[in-house]
């Protein structure tokens, strides 16, 4: 018998016919004899739908009644999934985030989670009870209601199966793993069988929705054993088969020899450019200019400074799209005049690229390989950035699907690993 965390996404519960046959798996699962902790999104949609109602109110909606409102979407999927598995005869209960309770700090729409109180679930799964909770939600220690981010549901899985100890968290989404790219913009990607840890990670912080960032560093840090697979399969396929189906992340560093240098593509069009022109080079510029953004809270991606020529420079930035109006509005007020900058130039109209492989800490010439692919299509780099396993760089947003097919082939991840 083992403690199993089961994590179905947006389109897995997406209708009541898809929700029914979660709960056939469930019980799959359940006459194995596993105990059941199941965490839910809202259907696919719906999160967006409760977010359009709220900026109909308000154009930039308070983010604590925005938290009210955006967290009822996974209240809808946890009690139609407790009906559901009852209707099969068996017992089943469902928890909201704060009924169970899960504590997080008080950053409304990006709240990060503090501790979860599992008591509760406990004392349900010693009575054959499978505990059904609503993923991306908490409440902060004064009892406001708070949502973990978009795509936050893989992060409640996760911290919860990080605090049962569960065996294993399995998130079942509506591909069958973790792929070289997204097969939404390339059809030749390939799924990986396993993935690295580090890589995982990468991936995720640079775009590849499949799991959410945080899910990801949680499932570093207290190793819990992840799986990505296929809501989508028959629900009574094998279980021995399902257990062993999709991408495994894995701790160890797989064997560099059989791995391709590069594992995968990963791209992002969440993100806007910022330069400031001729600012004069001397110490505190770039504090002054990031102090002023770290101040409004808004992060920071990638930091370009040219060399200077006569005494003056320009830096640029990267910042997440949505916060882009927010940090032109802290420069040109609070930063511009201040330290003398020429010009603020914007450009939301960009996207990042990145290359990601632990392959590369043992092979040179990967950056080489990367300009030049993009370069035969004539993509201008505008920015670039490095790790030890992934090299980014911006380029005009028009070329994103291009630069990612191009890079798929120039790393040969459409072929099968020899
Ligand atoms: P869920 O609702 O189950 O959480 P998401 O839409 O958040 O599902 O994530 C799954 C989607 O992630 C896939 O449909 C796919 O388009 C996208 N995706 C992006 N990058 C990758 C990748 N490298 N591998 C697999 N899927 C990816
Ligand atoms: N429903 C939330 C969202 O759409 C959380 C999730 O799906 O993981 O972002
Ligand atoms: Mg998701």
């Amino acid at each position: 018998m083992a403690l199993i965390v089961h994590k179905y996404g947006g389109t897995s519960v997406g209708n009541v016919e898809r929700i029914k046959n979660v709960a056939r798996r469930l019980a799959k699962w359940h006459r194995a004899g596993h105990q059941l902790v199941v965490v839910v999104s809202a259907m696919s949609g719906e999160t967006n739908r409760l977010i359009a109602l709220a900026k109909e109110i308000q154009a930039s909606p308070d983010p604590r009644e925005l938290d009210v409102v955006a967290s009822t979407g996974e209240q809808v999927t946890i009690g139609l999934l407790a009906m559901a598995l009852k209707e099969l005869g068996l017992k089943a209960k469902s928890y909201t985030g704060w009924q169970v309770h899960v504590l997080t700090d008080s950053a409304f729409t990006k709240a990060r989670i503090i501790e979860i109180d599992e008591k509760k679930i406990r004392a349900d799964l010693a009575e054959g009870t499978i505990v059904v909770v609503a993923g991306f939600q908490g409440a902060d220690e004064f009892g406001n209601v708070t949502t973990l981010g978009r795509g936050g549901s893989d992060t409640s899985a996760v911290a919860l199966a990080a605090a049962l100890k569960a065996d294993e968290c399995l998130i079942y989404t509506d591909v069958d793993g973790v792929y070289t790219t997204d097969p939404r913009i390339v059809p030749e990607a390939r799924r990986l069988s396993t993935i690295t840890f580090e890589e995982m990670l990468e991936m995720a912080s640079l775009g590849s929705k499949v799991l959410q960032i945080r899910s990801v560093e949680f499932a570093g840090k207290y190793k819990v054993k992840l799986r990505v697979l296929s809501s989508l399969t028959d629900a009574d396929m094998p279980l021995e088969e399902e257990a062993r189906s999709g991408t495994l992340i894995t701790y160890e560093e797989d064997k560099l020899m059989e791995k391709a240098v590069i594992s995968g593509i990963a791209f992002t069009r969440d993100e806007a450019k910022i330069t400031l022109t001729r600012v004069p080079d001397r110490p505190g510029i770039a504090y002054q200019i990031l102090g002023a953004i770290a101040d409004a809270n808004i992060d920071v991606d990638m930091i370009v400074q040219n060399i200077s020529v006569d005494g003056m420079t320009d830096f640029s930035f990267t910042v997440q799209r949505s916060e882009y109006a927010k940090a032109m509005e802290v420069l040109n007020t609070k930063v511009k005049d201040h330290i003398g900058a020429e010009r603020i130039i914007g450009d939301p109209k960009i996207c990042k690229v990145s290359v990601v492989g632990i392959g590369m800490r043992s092979h040179v010439g990967i950056a080489s390989q990367m300009f030049r692919a993009l370069a035969e299509e004539g993509i201008n780099i505008q920015m670039i950035t490095t790790s030890e396993i992934k090299i980014s760089v911006v380029i005009d947003d028009k070329y994103l699907e291009l630069a990612v097919r191009v890079l798929h082939k120039a790393f040969g991840l459409d072929q099968a690993p020899a």
